[in-house]
Protein backbone atom coordinates (compact mmCIF):
# COMPACT_ATOMS: atom_id res chain seq x y z
CA UNK A 1 0.00 0.00 0.00
CA UNK A 2 1.41 3.90 -0.57
CA UNK A 3 0.27 6.66 0.69
CA UNK A 4 -0.04 9.91 -1.34
CA UNK A 5 2.33 12.41 0.25
CA UNK A 6 3.16 16.23 -0.96
CA UNK A 7 6.78 15.72 -1.89
CA UNK A 8 7.82 18.85 -1.49
CA UNK A 9 6.58 19.73 2.24
CA UNK A 10 7.94 16.26 3.11
CA UNK A 11 11.37 16.89 1.67
CA UNK A 12 11.52 20.35 3.67
CA UNK A 13 10.84 17.96 6.95
CA UNK A 14 13.34 15.72 6.21
CA UNK A 15 15.91 18.25 4.94
CA UNK A 16 15.00 20.48 8.65
CA UNK A 17 15.42 17.51 10.83
CA UNK A 18 18.12 15.56 9.18
CA UNK A 19 20.91 15.04 11.71
CA UNK A 20 23.37 16.42 8.87
CA UNK A 21 24.29 20.37 7.74
CA UNK A 22 22.78 21.08 4.29
CA UNK A 23 23.00 24.71 2.90
CA UNK A 24 22.53 25.63 -0.42
CA UNK A 25 24.52 28.77 -2.30
CA UNK A 26 24.36 30.64 -5.63
CA UNK A 27 26.89 31.65 -7.61
CA UNK A 28 27.31 34.63 -5.38
CA UNK A 29 28.22 32.22 -2.74
CA UNK A 30 24.85 33.98 -0.82
CA UNK A 31 23.00 31.38 1.36
CA UNK A 32 20.16 30.18 -0.52
CA UNK A 33 18.44 27.20 2.65
CA UNK A 34 20.27 26.55 5.96
CA UNK A 35 19.11 23.61 7.55
CA UNK A 36 18.42 23.22 11.28
CA UNK A 37 22.09 21.23 12.07
CA UNK A 38 23.89 24.62 10.64
CA UNK A 39 21.54 26.47 12.58
CA UNK A 40 22.41 24.63 15.79
CA UNK A 41 26.38 24.40 15.22
CA UNK A 42 26.90 27.22 14.11
CA UNK A 43 24.49 29.63 16.40
CA UNK A 44 23.18 31.44 13.01
CA UNK A 45 19.53 31.33 12.41
CA UNK A 46 18.13 30.26 8.64
CA UNK A 47 15.80 33.99 8.71
CA UNK A 48 19.47 35.69 9.47
CA UNK A 49 21.56 33.36 7.16
CA UNK A 50 19.55 33.52 4.10
CA UNK A 51 19.78 35.69 1.73
CA UNK A 52 23.68 36.71 2.83
CA UNK A 53 27.02 35.95 1.74
CA UNK A 54 28.80 32.92 3.14
CA UNK A 55 32.38 34.57 3.75
CA UNK A 56 31.05 37.64 5.62
CA UNK A 57 28.89 34.97 7.88
CA UNK A 58 32.19 32.88 8.35
CA UNK A 59 35.61 34.71 7.62
CA UNK A 60 37.11 31.93 9.00
CA UNK A 61 36.17 29.58 6.17
CA UNK A 62 39.01 28.46 3.71
CA UNK A 63 37.65 30.81 1.34
CA UNK A 64 40.45 30.17 -1.75
CA UNK A 65 40.13 26.26 -1.37
CA UNK A 66 36.22 26.53 -0.54
CA UNK A 67 35.61 28.59 -3.72
CA UNK A 68 37.51 26.45 -6.21
CA UNK A 69 35.70 23.36 -4.86
CA UNK A 70 32.03 25.22 -5.63
CA UNK A 71 33.44 26.60 -8.79
CA UNK A 72 34.33 23.17 -9.96
CA UNK A 73 30.68 22.35 -9.27
CA UNK A 74 29.20 24.78 -11.33
CA UNK A 75 31.73 24.49 -14.04
CA UNK A 76 31.49 20.05 -14.42
CA UNK A 77 28.14 20.03 -13.07
CA UNK A 78 29.43 16.61 -11.11
CA UNK A 79 29.40 16.32 -7.24
CA UNK A 80 32.83 16.92 -5.76
CA UNK A 81 33.66 15.19 -2.12
CA UNK A 82 36.13 15.68 0.49
CA UNK A 83 36.75 13.66 3.14
CA UNK A 84 37.97 14.56 6.91
CA UNK A 85 41.16 12.90 6.37
CA UNK A 86 41.78 15.52 3.54
CA UNK A 87 40.68 18.43 5.71
CA UNK A 88 39.20 17.54 9.33
CA UNK A 89 36.42 20.32 9.06
CA UNK A 90 34.78 23.18 7.18
CA UNK A 91 33.06 24.93 9.87
CA UNK A 92 34.76 24.95 13.44
CA UNK A 93 31.76 23.59 14.94
CA UNK A 94 31.34 21.91 18.36
CA UNK A 95 31.29 18.53 19.27
CA UNK A 96 29.52 16.86 22.26
CA UNK A 97 32.17 13.85 22.83
CA UNK A 98 34.11 14.00 25.83
CA UNK A 99 37.83 15.36 25.20
CA UNK A 100 39.91 12.75 26.23
CA UNK A 101 38.91 11.54 22.29
CA UNK A 102 41.38 13.87 21.20
CA UNK A 103 39.42 15.89 18.56
CA UNK A 104 39.14 19.66 19.57
CA UNK A 105 35.64 20.21 17.10
CA UNK A 106 33.77 18.28 14.92
CA UNK A 107 35.51 16.43 12.06
CA UNK A 108 33.33 16.52 9.02
CA UNK A 109 33.07 14.88 5.79
CA UNK A 110 31.18 17.04 2.82
CA UNK A 111 29.80 16.74 -0.43
CA UNK A 112 29.00 19.53 -2.84
CA UNK A 113 26.23 18.70 -4.95
CA UNK A 114 24.97 20.65 -8.65
CA UNK A 115 21.29 21.60 -8.17
CA UNK A 116 19.80 21.90 -11.12
CA UNK A 117 17.10 24.04 -12.66
CA UNK A 118 14.26 22.54 -14.98
CA UNK A 119 16.79 23.82 -17.90
CA UNK A 120 19.51 21.40 -16.74
CA UNK A 121 21.59 24.06 -16.10
CA UNK A 122 23.70 24.41 -12.67
CA UNK A 123 22.54 27.62 -10.51
CA UNK A 124 23.20 26.48 -6.94
CA UNK A 125 25.57 23.72 -5.47
CA UNK A 126 23.61 21.97 -2.22
CA UNK A 127 26.33 21.45 0.51
CA UNK A 128 26.35 18.58 2.97
CA UNK A 129 28.19 18.00 6.00
CA UNK A 130 28.56 14.85 8.16
CA UNK A 131 29.32 14.23 11.50
CA UNK A 132 32.34 12.38 11.56
CA UNK A 133 33.87 12.77 14.72
CA UNK A 134 33.20 9.80 16.09
CA UNK A 135 34.97 7.57 13.21
CA UNK A 136 38.09 10.07 13.62
CA UNK A 137 38.02 9.50 16.95
CA UNK A 138 38.11 5.53 16.46
CA UNK A 139 40.71 6.21 13.95
CA UNK A 140 42.74 7.46 16.03
CA UNK A 141 42.12 5.65 19.27
CA UNK A 142 43.02 2.19 16.72
CA UNK A 143 46.37 3.58 15.27
CA UNK A 144 47.48 4.43 19.16
CA UNK A 145 46.78 1.20 20.29
CA UNK A 146 48.43 -0.64 16.87
CA UNK A 147 51.63 1.71 18.03
CA UNK A 148 51.54 0.67 21.09
CA UNK A 149 50.97 -3.11 20.41
CA UNK A 150 54.08 -2.50 17.62
CA UNK A 151 56.10 -1.19 20.45
CA UNK A 152 55.28 -3.58 23.33
CA UNK A 153 56.29 -6.16 20.64
CA UNK A 154 59.89 -4.74 20.56
CA UNK A 155 59.79 -5.00 24.44
CA UNK A 156 61.14 -7.05 27.24
CA UNK A 157 58.39 -7.68 29.53
CA UNK A 158 60.34 -7.70 32.43
CA UNK A 159 62.94 -4.64 32.26
CA UNK A 160 60.79 -2.65 29.37
CA UNK A 161 63.99 -1.91 27.50
CA UNK A 162 64.02 -3.24 23.57
CA UNK A 163 64.02 -7.67 23.52
CA UNK A 164 66.57 -9.40 21.68
CA UNK A 165 64.20 -9.36 18.12
CA UNK A 166 64.82 -5.72 18.19
CA UNK A 167 68.64 -5.45 18.78
CA UNK A 168 68.93 -7.78 16.48
CA UNK A 169 66.83 -5.91 13.48
CA UNK A 170 68.95 -2.56 14.41
CA UNK A 171 71.95 -4.17 14.29
CA UNK A 172 71.36 -5.29 11.20
CA UNK A 173 69.94 -2.10 9.65
CA UNK A 174 73.04 -0.16 11.22
CA UNK A 175 75.20 -2.86 9.74
CA UNK A 176 74.05 -2.28 6.30
CA UNK A 177 73.60 1.62 6.70
CA UNK A 178 77.56 2.08 7.40
CA UNK A 179 78.08 -0.69 4.46
CA UNK A 180 76.36 1.75 2.42
CA UNK A 181 77.13 5.01 4.00
CA UNK A 182 80.92 4.65 5.15
CA UNK A 183 81.23 5.73 9.19
CA UNK A 184 81.58 3.54 12.03
CA UNK A 185 79.65 1.34 14.67
CA UNK A 186 80.53 -0.30 17.93
CA UNK A 187 78.52 -3.02 20.21
CA UNK A 188 78.73 -4.08 23.28
CA UNK A 189 77.83 -7.64 25.17
CA UNK A 190 77.65 -7.61 29.01
CA UNK A 191 76.78 -10.60 31.11
CA UNK A 192 75.64 -10.34 34.88
CA UNK A 193 78.30 -12.07 37.23
CA UNK A 194 77.72 -14.77 39.23
CA UNK A 195 73.65 -14.37 38.63
CA UNK A 196 72.94 -17.52 39.24
CA UNK A 197 73.87 -17.23 43.14
CA UNK A 198 71.47 -14.39 43.31
CA UNK A 199 68.85 -16.54 42.03
CA UNK A 200 69.78 -19.71 44.23
CA UNK A 201 70.38 -17.37 47.58
CA UNK A 202 67.61 -15.16 47.52
CA UNK A 203 64.69 -16.23 45.14
CA UNK A 204 63.91 -15.81 41.55
CA UNK A 205 61.78 -12.42 42.48
CA UNK A 206 65.50 -11.24 43.79
CA UNK A 207 66.57 -11.93 40.56
CA UNK A 208 63.94 -10.14 38.44
CA UNK A 209 64.54 -7.03 40.71
CA UNK A 210 68.39 -6.99 39.57
CA UNK A 211 67.47 -7.53 36.31
CA UNK A 212 65.31 -4.59 36.66
CA UNK A 213 67.34 -2.28 38.58
CA UNK A 214 70.41 -3.29 35.86
CA UNK A 215 68.47 -2.29 33.39
CA UNK A 216 67.14 0.72 34.90
CA UNK A 217 71.18 2.36 35.58
CA UNK A 218 72.14 0.82 31.86
CA UNK A 219 69.55 2.98 30.25
CA UNK A 220 70.42 6.17 32.21
CA UNK A 221 74.06 5.39 31.35
CA UNK A 222 74.00 5.25 27.82
CA UNK A 223 73.46 8.22 24.99
CA UNK A 224 69.77 8.73 23.35
CA UNK A 225 71.46 7.44 19.78
CA UNK A 226 72.51 4.27 21.51
CA UNK A 227 70.04 1.05 21.79
CA UNK A 228 70.18 -0.63 24.78
CA UNK A 229 68.15 -4.60 25.04
CA UNK A 230 67.92 -7.55 27.03
CA UNK A 231 69.94 -9.89 24.91
CA UNK A 232 69.17 -12.96 26.56
CA UNK A 233 68.66 -14.17 30.14
CA UNK A 234 71.00 -11.71 32.04
CA UNK A 235 72.74 -10.87 29.24
CA UNK A 236 72.58 -7.14 27.94
CA UNK A 237 73.98 -5.06 24.55
CA UNK A 238 74.22 -1.86 23.46
CA UNK A 239 74.80 -0.71 19.74
CA UNK A 240 76.65 2.42 19.28
CA UNK A 241 76.36 3.79 15.87
CA UNK A 242 78.74 6.43 14.59
CA UNK A 243 81.35 5.30 17.89
CA UNK A 244 84.71 4.16 17.72
CA UNK A 245 86.26 1.39 19.87
CA UNK A 246 87.84 4.04 22.39
CA UNK A 247 84.49 5.79 22.78
CA UNK A 248 82.67 2.28 23.52
CA UNK A 249 85.36 1.17 26.11
CA UNK A 250 85.00 4.33 27.75
CA UNK A 251 80.86 3.75 27.78
CA UNK A 252 81.70 -0.19 28.83
CA UNK A 253 83.64 1.06 31.72
CA UNK A 254 81.18 3.57 32.75
CA UNK A 255 78.06 0.98 32.78
CA UNK A 256 80.40 -1.54 34.92
CA UNK A 257 81.31 1.51 37.37
CA UNK A 258 77.14 2.56 37.66
CA UNK A 259 76.14 -1.08 38.22
CA UNK A 260 79.44 -1.86 40.94
CA UNK A 261 78.41 1.14 42.84
CA UNK A 262 75.00 1.12 42.50
CA UNK A 263 72.76 0.51 45.87
CA UNK A 264 70.27 -2.40 44.43
CA UNK A 265 68.08 -3.50 47.11
CA UNK A 266 65.89 -6.23 47.80
CA UNK A 267 63.63 -6.83 51.01
CA UNK A 268 65.57 -3.40 52.15
CA UNK A 269 69.08 -5.48 51.90
CA UNK A 270 71.39 -4.50 49.78
CA UNK A 271 72.55 -7.21 46.81
CA UNK A 272 75.95 -6.60 44.84
CA UNK A 273 76.10 -6.82 41.64
CA UNK A 274 78.86 -6.90 38.68
CA UNK A 275 79.24 -7.21 35.01
CA UNK A 276 81.45 -8.73 32.33
CA UNK A 277 81.68 -6.61 28.93
CA UNK A 278 82.81 -7.55 25.85
CA UNK A 279 83.25 -4.64 23.41
CA UNK A 280 83.68 -4.41 19.34
CA UNK A 281 84.48 -2.12 16.25
CA UNK A 282 82.87 -3.04 13.10
CA UNK A 283 86.02 -3.37 10.64
CA UNK A 284 86.20 -4.10 7.12
CA UNK A 285 86.44 -8.21 7.65
CA UNK A 286 83.04 -8.15 9.37
CA UNK A 287 81.31 -9.80 7.07
CA UNK A 288 77.57 -9.69 8.52
CA UNK A 289 76.04 -8.58 11.90
CA UNK A 290 76.04 -11.58 13.52
CA UNK A 291 79.70 -11.26 13.49
CA UNK A 292 79.96 -8.62 16.00
CA UNK A 293 77.78 -10.33 18.40
CA UNK A 294 80.29 -13.15 18.12
CA UNK A 295 82.74 -10.54 18.53
CA UNK A 296 81.96 -9.23 21.26
CA UNK A 297 80.91 -12.68 22.82
CA UNK A 298 84.69 -13.61 22.37
CA UNK A 299 85.65 -10.53 24.33
CA UNK A 300 82.99 -10.60 27.19
CA UNK A 301 84.23 -14.51 27.67
CA UNK A 302 87.37 -13.15 28.53
CA UNK A 303 86.06 -10.09 30.63
CA UNK A 304 84.82 -13.63 32.58
CA UNK A 305 88.06 -15.59 32.40
CA UNK A 306 90.01 -12.95 33.83
CA UNK A 307 88.19 -12.71 36.70
CA UNK A 308 84.74 -11.08 36.12
CA UNK A 309 84.02 -7.31 36.66
CA UNK A 310 85.88 -6.16 33.77
CA UNK A 311 85.78 -4.53 30.49
CA UNK A 312 87.59 -6.31 26.88
CA UNK A 313 88.06 -5.02 23.35
CA UNK A 314 87.87 -7.55 20.87
CA UNK A 315 91.16 -7.74 19.31
CA UNK A 316 91.03 -9.54 15.88
CA UNK A 317 93.74 -12.68 15.92
CA UNK A 318 96.22 -12.05 12.74
P1 LIG B 1 78.71 -15.97 35.11
O1 LIG B 1 79.43 -15.02 36.00
O2 LIG B 1 79.64 -16.97 34.52
O3 LIG B 1 77.89 -15.29 34.08
O4 LIG B 1 77.73 -16.78 36.05
P2 LIG B 1 76.18 -16.75 36.08
O5 LIG B 1 75.73 -17.40 37.32
O6 LIG B 1 75.70 -15.36 35.88
O7 LIG B 1 75.82 -17.52 34.76
P3 LIG B 1 74.80 -18.62 34.42
O8 LIG B 1 74.62 -18.59 32.93
O9 LIG B 1 75.22 -19.92 35.02
O10 LIG B 1 73.46 -18.19 35.09
C1 LIG B 1 72.54 -17.31 34.53
C2 LIG B 1 71.27 -17.42 35.33
O11 LIG B 1 70.34 -16.43 34.94
C3 LIG B 1 70.59 -18.73 35.17
C4 LIG B 1 69.14 -18.38 34.95
O12 LIG B 1 68.27 -19.12 35.78
C5 LIG B 1 69.07 -16.93 35.30
N1 LIG B 1 68.07 -16.20 34.59
C6 LIG B 1 67.89 -16.10 33.25
N2 LIG B 1 66.80 -15.31 32.98
C7 LIG B 1 66.28 -14.93 34.16
C8 LIG B 1 65.16 -14.14 34.55
O13 LIG B 1 64.40 -13.60 33.72
N3 LIG B 1 64.94 -13.93 35.87
C9 LIG B 1 65.75 -14.50 36.82
N4 LIG B 1 65.49 -14.27 38.08
N5 LIG B 1 66.79 -15.26 36.49
C10 LIG B 1 67.07 -15.48 35.19
MG1 LIG C 1 76.13 -14.33 34.12
MG1 LIG D 1 74.88 -15.53 30.89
Amino acid sequence: MTMQLNSAPLLDFIVGKINVGVFVINRDMDIVLWNHFMETYSGLKADDAVGTNVFDQFPELPRRWLERKINSVFVLKNFAFTSWEQRPYLFKFPHNRPVTGGVDCMRQNCTFLPVRNEAGDVEHVCVTLLDVTDTSIYQSMMKDALRRLADASNRDGLTGIYNRRFLETSLDKEFSRVRRYGGTLSFILLDIDFFKKVNDNLGHLAGDEVLRRAAEIFSHTIRDSDTLGRYGGEEFAVILPQTELDGAVILAERLRQNIEEAEILYDKNPIPVTISLGVTQLSDDVAAYEQLINDADIALYQSKENGRNKVTAFKPSV
